[in-house]
């Protein structure tokens, strides 16, 4: 039996890519399912102390970097969502660090609220990146995931070709909060997204779940990209013909 997951995972990743490691591209027998044993120790070191990025009620489990970038943009343009779940399990979260406590000491079984991508893009893309993030850090911290809750008001076309000021004008209003009174408005609540660079999407869930009564709202996300280096790696993706979107 479990032989047959091992040769389901190897086929998986082979099928995608050839049993090459996606962080340093090494043939590699021991990939599992992404990176070889050594790329893995590095993503455990970048994870061992979260990001926190100017606001002390949020926390990127991961700074970006030439490993984590690699990750992200697989997870977000070659269909692989489980790589979520594979960061948050990697990250001082799943190894019972410093994460852990850290969302532990916020609240006790909090919801966890994945900011919603438009209808369009998830006919498009198939999967919510950052919901898969969400339901691995309720499991690693007996919270709930929770998807009733924020809805994308308007769909914008990518940001990709906005500049930083017009970008947040363009999520400013873009989320709105529903069904609030199935969870009480008092406890905790912590939303999560996929990258954190300027804060202007997790800020704009956070006014939007204000409004419908919440106060006590907490941010977590994968990755920390400091808003400078954005901009080139954005100019990078769109080179390789990626689409990118950032708050
Ligand atoms: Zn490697």
């Amino acid at each position: 039996m479990r032989l047959s997951i091992m040769n389901l995972k190897d086929s998986i990743s082979f099928f995608f890519f050839g049993n090459v490691c996606i962080g340093c591209g090494s043939n590699s027998q021991k990939l599992d399912p992404w990176l070889c044993p050594n790329c893995k120790e590095e993503l455990i070191a970048y994870g061992e102390h979260p990001v926190w990025p100017s606001k002390e009620d949020a926390i990127c489990l991961f700074p970006m970097n030439s490993l984590t970038r690699k990750l992200i943009l697989a997870m977000k343009y070659k269909g692989m969502q489980k790589i979520a779940s594979y960061l948050v399990a990697h990250s001082s979260v799943g190894r019972k660090g410093e994460a852990l406590q850290i969302l532990e000491s916020w609240g006790k079984n909090m919801p966890f609220i994945p900011v919603p991508v438009h209808n369009a893009r998830m006919r498009e893309r198939g999967y919510n990146q950052s919901e898969q993030a969400a339901l691995e850090l309720a499991l690693h911290c007996n919270g709930k995931l929770q998807t009733n809750i924020l809805k994308r008001r308007i769909y914008k076309p990518s940001q990709t070709l906005l500049g930083s000021n017009a970008r947040a004008f363009n999520v400013a209003g873009a989320f709105e909060a529903k069904n609030a009174k199935s969870l009480n408005p008092q406890n905790g609540i912590v939303v999560v997204d996929d990258v954190y660079t300027t804060g202007a999407t997790t800020s704009s869930c956070a006014r939007a779940l204000k409004r419908a009564g919440f106060e006590n709202i907490k941010v977590c996300t994968l990755l920390y990209e400091f808003p400078a280096s954005a901009a080139a790696d954005m100019a990078a993706d769109k080179k390789l013909g990626w689409r990118t979107e950032r708050d």
